[in-house]
C-alpha cells in the first residue's frame, strides 16, 4: 500500500473514530434523557391521580358528607379521617399502591403531603420542604422537578403545591371553633387550623426510583452502541478494501508503464539502450558541453562482414555474438559513456570529456579488444569505427552523419581501423 493511500486511511481513521465517539455521546445523552423522560411521565402521572383523589373528596366526598349530617343522617360532631381527610386518604391509596407494586416487583415510590401546619406529625414539612412551599405559594415556583441523589441511588423528585383551599377545606382547617367536635377529640385543637382561603396548604413531593429506568437505558444504549461500532468498522473495511485494489490496479499500471517506457528505450536483443534512447541522451550530451565548452565524441561501431557469420554459423549464433559484444563493450567503457544498439550489427557510444585524440585512443582500445576476443561457438571478429567530434553549432543528426561518413571511410579503407571524420591520411591497421 502507498504512503499516500495509508495516510488516507488513517485521516478516514481518526474521522470514523471521531465520529463513533460522538455518535456514542449522543446516544448515552439521549438514553438518559429517555430515562428521564420516562420517570417525568411516571411522576406527573401520579401527581395527577393525588390531584384527581383531591378533587374526589373536596368536590363530591365531603359535601356528600356535609349533606348527611344536614339531613340529620349523619351525627353533627362526626368526623374521621378515612372519609374526611384528603391527607389521609391520599397516604392510605399510597400505601395501597406500594403494596401492589411490590407485589409486581416495582420499586417503592415515596410519596408524602408536606405541610408547615400538620395535623398529623408524620406531614411536617422539613425546612427545604417548607422553603419550597413557601416560593410556591408566592408563585415563584409553579412545579418542581429534579434528579436527586440518596444513599447512593438517582431519583426523580418532584413537587406540586395541592389545590389552595377552599371554604369547604376551611371547615376543617380554618377555626378551631367550626371543626366537627369528633375532629378535636381526635387531633386537639392545635395543629391544622388557621388556614387562608386561596392558598396551598402542602405540597404533595413525589421520589420515584431512577435507576431501573437507566439500567434499561443503558442496555438500550450498549446496543446501539455496538451497532454503530460495528457499522463504522465495516465501513471503514469496505474503504480499506476499495483503497487496496484501487492501489493494486494503480501499481500495475505503474509497472505497465514502466515496462512500456523500458521496451520503448531499450533494445530487446542486447538489452542496452536502443536508438531513441541514443538520441535522447545525446542531445542531453550536447546541452551540457554548449554550456560548459566540455569536449564530446562519438563513435560508430560496425562489425565486419556479420553477413558471413551469419551464413557460416546461423542466425542465432550471429545474435548470441552480436549479444556478447554488446556486453564485451558494456565492461570496456565509462559509466558516463552512452552505448548503444544503433541498428542490426551497428552501434554507437557518445563519449562526454573526451577530444578527438582521446576519442581515437579508446576507439584503437576497443578495436583491439574486440580483435582478441573469442565469441560464442568459437567466432572471432574486427570492426571499423568512425569517430566524430562535436563542434560548437553542430546538430546532432549531424554529428552522426560525420561518424556515420568516417566509419564508412573505415570500411572503404579495407575494415578492422578506426578513421575520424575529416582524416585523409592511409588510416592504421593493427594486424
Ligand atoms: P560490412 O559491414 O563489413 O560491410 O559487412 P556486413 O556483412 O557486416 O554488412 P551487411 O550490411 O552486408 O550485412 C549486415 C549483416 O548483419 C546482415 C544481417 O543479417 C546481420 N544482422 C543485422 N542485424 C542482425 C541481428 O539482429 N542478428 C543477426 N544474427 N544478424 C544481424
Ligand atoms: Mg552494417
Ligand atoms: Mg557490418
Amino acid at each position: 500500500m502507498t504512503a499516500k493511500s495509508k495516510r488516507i486511511l488513517v485521516v478516514i481513521l481518526v474521522a470514523l473514530v471521531t465520529v463513533f465517539a460522538s455518535l456514542v455521546f449522543i446516544a448515552y445523552e439521549q438514553t438518559r434523557g429517555y430515562a428521564r423522560i420516562e420517570a417525568e411521565k411516571l411522576v406527573v402521572d401520579m401527581l395527577l391521580n393525588h390531584r384527581a383523589i383531591h378533587a374526589y373528596i373536596a368536590k363530591v366526598q365531603r359535601p356528600e358528607m356535609y349533606r348527611l349530617k344536614q339531613e340529620g343522617k349523619l351525627y353533627e360532631d362526626y368526623f374521621s379521617p378515612k372519609t374526611m381527610s384528603f391527607t389521609y386518604i391520599a397516604r392510605s391509596i399510597k400505601e395501597f399502591l406500594n403494596e401492589e407494586r411490590k407485589k409486581e416487583g416495582m420499586p417503592q415510590i415515596y410519596f408524602k403531603l408536606a405541610t408547615d401546619n400538620p395535623r398529623n406529625p408524620i406531614n411536617q414539612a422539613d425546612a427545604w420542604e417548607s422553603q419550597l412551599l413557601k416560593r410556591m405559594n408566592a408563585g415563584e415556583v409553579k412545579d418542581f422537578h429534579e434528579v436527586i441523589e440518596k444513599e447512593g441511588k438517582q431519583y426523580l423528585y418532584a413537587a406540586i403545591p395541592i389545590a389552595p383551599s377552599d371554604s369547604g377545606c376551611l371547615v376543617c382547617h380554618g377555626s378551631p371553633a367550626a371543626a366537627p367536635r369528633e375532629l378535636l377529640d381526635q387531633y386537639g385543637d392545635k395543629g391544622g387550623f388557621h388556614e387562608k382561603l386561596g392558598t396551598s396548604r402542602a405540597l404533595i413531593s413525589l421520589r420515584v426510583p431512577l435507576d431501573p429506568l437507566l439500567a434499561s437505558a443503558n442496555g438500550i444504549f450498549w446496543w446501539i452502541s455496538i451497532a454503530f461500532l460495528l457499522a463504522l468498522s465495516g465501513l471503514y473495511g469496505l474503504i480499506h478494501f476499495f483503497i487496496r485494489r484501487l492501489d493494486r490496479s494503480q501499481y500495475a499500471l505503474v509497472k505497465a508503464n514502466d515496462e512500456l517506457l523500458h521496451l520503448s528505450s531499450v533494445d530487446y536483443l542486447t538489452n542496452i539502450c536502443n536508438r531513441r534512447c541514443f538520441t535522447d541522451g545525446l542531445d542531453q550530451m550536447i546541452n551540457h558541453a554548449d554550456r560548459y565548452g566540455n569536449p564530446l565524441s562519438i563513435m560508430i561501431i560496425d562489425l565486419d562482414h556479420f553477413k558471413r557469420v551469419n551464413d557460416q554459423y546461423g542466425h542465432n549464433a550471429g545474435d548470441e555474438v552480436l549479444k556478447a559484444f554488446a556486453r564485451l563493450i558494456g565492461t570496456q567503457i565509462r559509466a558516463s559513456d552512452l552505448f548503444a544498439r544503433w541498428g542490426g550489427e551497428e552501434f554507437i557510444i557518445a563519449m562526454p570529456n573526451q577530444d578527438q585524440e582521446k576519442g581515437m585512443r579508446a576507439a584503437e582500445k576497443l578495436r583491439h579488444t574486440v580483435k582478441e576476443n573469442t565469441f560464442p561457438e568459437g567466432i572471432r571478429i574486427s570492426i571499423s569505427i568512425g569517430v566524430a567530434i562535436y563542434g560548437k553549432g553542430l546538430s546532432r543528426d549531424e554529428l552522426i552523419n560525420q561518424a556515420d561518413s568516417a566509419l564508412y571511410s573505415a570500411k572503404e579503407n579495407g575494415r578492422d581501423r578506426v578513421m575520424a571524420f575529416g582524416q585523409r591520411e592511409e588510416p592504421t591497421t593493427s594486424g
